[in-house]
């Protein structure tokens, strides 16, 4: 079978074995349809934290083709996923830090989405796994996976009823985070440094999104809307100019979610702001079979909004996906396999 085996920071596309039930004693052989590219995908292929050989590519979408588990699913059962699967029984999981769990660190579906085939096990099948309706097309039913991560960043959040969030960075994930925000009874405002996004945000209910074209402006601007700061900020943009930004604009007492990781890794939270203001720093990672659980719900039921985000590219141009979603040319690639 086809698949994009990643090789010197690219993807080259070439045959690897397809995975077969007979190497696995249960779980399922799914065909993919199409799977989403993740900043998490980016980051490794940047990074080189990815292994050459490695597929990658986890926000699938795909159908049953062979399966033998002792579950509901089916042969023809079109499905989306999670990749991970918590152990349940763990110091984290116990926490509720599922993401955490060594179990759910370990498993994966295999060899990637980017890929015509995967091997999906029968505890991925039990937990993580949920078929999809019919009335959703596949590139949003992809959403599932990211769309789960927003879930999870939110409840953490401990967010109450009317809160003020901002969301800083207006890709596709702050556009998810600001409608989880919403959905969960609470105001929703953005910011982006890129004018395109910030009108784009305006289709998928915020209460206002601002352009950053200078930082003072924009807070002074801010305080119209939030006079003492935002409850909550949720750092969505990865870059390390955005931290200072986020302690400026939370009010005393608030908290700032973080959501994704920085280039350098140097950038921090001073201790000082931390302390003489009482903030909150939290880091949300991932979702867990709960959170999969409600993103489903909130995808079908259409209660986030998940249309005109993606832009469709075939497998065979998946190294134009990456660099147009590096270039911010556009929001968010879905790779039809
Ligand atoms: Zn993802
Ligand atoms: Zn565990």
């Amino acid at each position: 079978m086809k698949a994009a085996v990643l090789n010197n920071n690219k993807f080259e596309i070439r045959e690897v074995p397809r995975p077969s039930l007979k190497e696995h004693e249960n779980g399922a052989i799914v065909k993919v349809i199409g799977c989403g590219l993740c900043g998490s995908d980016l980051v490794k292929i940047r990074t080189g934290k990815a292994k050459n050989g490695t597929v990658l590519g986890h926000e699938v979408v795909g159908e049953i083709v062979e399966i033998n588990t002792k579950t509901n699913f089916e042969e023809g059962d079109k499905i989306v996923l999670g990749h991970h699967v918590p152990c349940f029984n763990c110091i984290y999981c116990w926490g509720g830090n599922y993401s955490m769990c060594r179990h759910f660190k370990d498993t994966n579906i295999i060899p990637g989405g980017f890929a015509e085939y995967i091997y999906v096990s029968e505890e991925h099948l039990k937990n993580t796994v949920f078929q999809v309706n019919a009335n959703l097309s596949d590139v949003e039913a992809a959403f599932l996976e990211p769309l789960g991560c927003c879930i999870r960043a939110v409840k953490r959040s401990g967010i109450e009823d009317d809160t003020k969030n901002l969301i800083i960075g207006l890709g596709s994930i702050g556009i998810l985070m600001g409608q989880v925000v919403n959905c969960y009874g609470n105001k929703s405002f953005g910011c982006d440094l890129i004018y395109d996004r910030v009108r784009l945000s305006e289709n998928y209910n915020f209460e206002k999104s601002f352009f950053i074209q200078d930082e003072e402006t924009v807070l002074n601007e801010m305080k119209n809307y939030a006079p003492y700061g935002f409850d909550n900020v949720f750092l969505t943009a990865g870059s390390s100019k955005s931290l200072d930004f986020a302690v400026k604009a939370v009010r005393d007492g608030g908290k700032i979610i973080v959501f994704s990781s920085t280039k350098d890794n140097l950038a921090g939270f001073k201790n000082n702001d931390i302390y003489y203001r009482e903030l909150t720093i939290m880091g949300s990672y991932s979702p867990s079979p709960m959170d999969l659980e409600d993103s489903i719900e909130l995808i079908e039921s259409g209660k986030v909004n998940v249309s005109g985000l993606s832009e469709v590219y075939p497998l065979a141009q998946i190294n134009k996906a990456v660099n147009e979603t590096l270039s911010n040319t556009i929001i968010k690639a879905f790779i039809k396999i």
